[in-house]
């Protein structure tokens, strides 16, 4: 049986397209789990998923809570729901090819991402890869979180 993550999905514009196709074409699967979105990119994935489900004719509820729009401080609280161990998954389609006017919070969010072993996609591919897991169906599998505690009890 899958187990029911907390699944986050980020595009930057340029990416919301991919996202929303990745979206129509995995709708099903992400049905099963919670889903977290910065607040434009939730509304894309809203309208994809209604718009699948409809084609489909399933009444099948989904889970989605919509944070701010990243610029407006979605990604950092995206960020503080990764160091509060929120986060199972972060599908993240950022920008390669255009500067982004909250650059130092998207280079935020990976880091804690990286931070925390959190799985992350950072393009299609790997979304397919994730999303098509083994690891999603075992009870036990969890990501090995790094013992911080000598950091913590550093003499300062
Ligand atoms: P958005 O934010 O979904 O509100 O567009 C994306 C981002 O973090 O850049």
């Amino acid at each position: 049986m899958i187990k029911r993550l907390t699944i986050a999905l980020v595009a930057h514009d340029a990416m919301k397209h991919d996202l929303a196709e990745w979206v129509a074409w995995n709708w099903e699967k992400l049905l099963s789990h919670r889903l977290i979105c910065t607040g434009t990119t939730g509304r894309i994935v809203t309208e994809t998923i209604m718009s699948s489900k409809k084609a489909e004719m399933s009444n099948t509820r989904f889970d989605i809570t919509m944070l701010k729009s990243g610029p407006l401080g979605g990604d950092q609280q995206l960020g503080a729901m990764i160091a509060n161990e929120e986060i199972d998954m972060l599908i993240f389609f950022w920008d390669p090819m255009s500067a982004q006017p909250h650059d130092v919070d998207v280079k935020a969010l990976l880091r804690l991402a990286t931070l925390y072993n959190v799985p992350t996609a950072i393009n299609r591919s790997t979304a397919d890869f994730m999303i098509s897991s083994a690891l999603l169906a075992s009870a036990d599998y969890k990501p090995v979180i790094k013992d911080y505690t000598s950091y913590i009890k550093r003499i300062v």
